[in-house]
């Protein structure tokens, strides 16, 4: 099997890293000529709606994934009448709208903040009145790592914050979405993958620190009771097993939730491997990157037990800065993972991760990388 990956980022690298491992190759296809997983595959460069370009690449490959989530729905339906695409371009559609996300999420009894899709400001302010403050507006679109939305703590804001985020229908502004402000304890998340012969697994519970909306620290398993046993983790699991049935999904999907007073809120999901799952790697018996190429490629799904019993697993990214890797090589029971990507201001670069017998060791050793990263 040849798997075509749209998008060429570090999510790209990582899952061509992992098909190679199983002697799976894949090709990637990116709008840029840099795109970090061209170093490790094959690179087409196109324009997402470059129909022909798309044809080409599609023709050299058996069947085709996704790890860019704002691949235009057009395309991936463009390809899908070519080659089988997974997960279905339906899924993506669903995952690009915040609006469409959180009514399924309600369709399938799960809990979510407040929230009202928004088309003029007089509907962002009744809206804001009716959810409550604070709230948080964000476009129901393109947002990531915390852009494109604002937390609103007085009505008086409204107007500021409409014109921010371009709030609107028509030409050059964008449809918005009021959530109410969730008082948290921890945002975690679930990473599920879906097989083509239907199978199911689930990943433990991982918690996931988030500092200017980009994630800085991952810990699992975070759902109680180690692999699968607490009520969290079996929450969590049935509420992803009917998200995949009802996309009719394969290959790994990702679900942030906010837990507050043991209840699970949804925030939202991404159809594809997920920053929070990067500690599968060495934590997992089967990595998400591994299980997601062997769900497209219709291969038996591997375990998603911790690699040891009882074992725990974390995970820090590099944002930004190049870190000094003779010093983080150092650290003790560390894995380091390098992107090959041009350092930048809230840029994410690469992960350290660690595999740990216990909380308190995992800690540490996270603690010892962050130390290393700060100084
Ligand atoms: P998102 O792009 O929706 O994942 O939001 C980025 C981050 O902003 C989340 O990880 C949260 O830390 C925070 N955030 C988003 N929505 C809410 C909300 N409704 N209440 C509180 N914090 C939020």
């Amino acid at each position: 099997v040849k798997i075509g990956i749209l998008g060429a980022g570090q999510l790209g690298r990582m899952l061509a890293l992992a098909g190679a491992r199983l002697g799976i190759q894949c090709a990637c296809y990116d709008q840029s000529p840099d795109a970090c997983a061209g170093q490790v595959a094959p690179l087409t460069v196109g324009g997402w709606m470059d129909l022909e370009r798309l044809d080409a690449f599609a023709a050299g490959v058996d069947v085709v994934t996704y790890e860019f989530e704002n691949v235009p729905v057009e395309a991936a339906e463009h390809v899908a009448r070519r080659v089988p695409v997974y997960p279905p371009p339906g899924a993506l559609r669903v995952c690009q709208d915040r609006l469409e996300e959180k009514t399924l999420f309600r369709k399938l009894g799960a809990e979510t903040p407040a929230f009202e899709a928004v088309g003029t400001l007089d509907e962002l302010r009744g809206a804001l009145e009716r959810v409550g403050l604070p709230a948080v507006v964000k476009t129901r679109r393109d947002g990531y790592d915390g852009k494109g939305q604002a937390v609103v703590r007085h009505g008086s804001e409204a107007a500021g914050v409409w014109e921010r985020l371009g709030g609107g229908a028509g030409a050059g502004r964008t449809p918005l979405i009021v959530e109410a402000f969730v008082a948290f304890e921890r945002e975690v998340s679930i990473i599920a993958v879906a097989g083509r012969d239907g199978s199911r697994a689930f990943y433990p519970l991982t918690e996931n620190r988030h500092e200017g909306g980009i994630l800085r620290v991952s810990r699992a398993p975070a759902g109680g009771g180690g692999g699968g046993g607490g009520g969290l983790q079996r929450t969590a699991e049935a509420l992803a097993g009917r998200a995949l049935g009802a996309m009719n999904y394969v290959g790994v999907l990702a679900i942030e939730l906010f837990e507050v007073r043991g209840h699970l809120l949804c925030n939202e999901m991404a159809p594809r491997v997920h920053n929070s799952g990067h500690w599968t790697i060495e934590g997992s018996a089967t990595s998400q990157f591994e299980n997601h190429i062997r769900a497209v490629a219709g291969l038996p799904l591997g375990s998603t037990a911790m690699a040891a019993e009882g074992a725990c697993a974390g995970m820090v990214n590099l944002i930004g800065t190049a870190p000094a890797l003779e010093r983080l090589c150092g650290v003790k029971g560390v894995s380091v993972h390098m992107y090959g990507k041009e350092p930048r201001a809230g840029r994410k670069i690469g992960h350290v991760s660690a595999v740990a017998a216990s909380p308190g060791l995992l800690g540490a050793r996270l603690a010892e990388v962050q130390g290393l990263l700060g100084a």
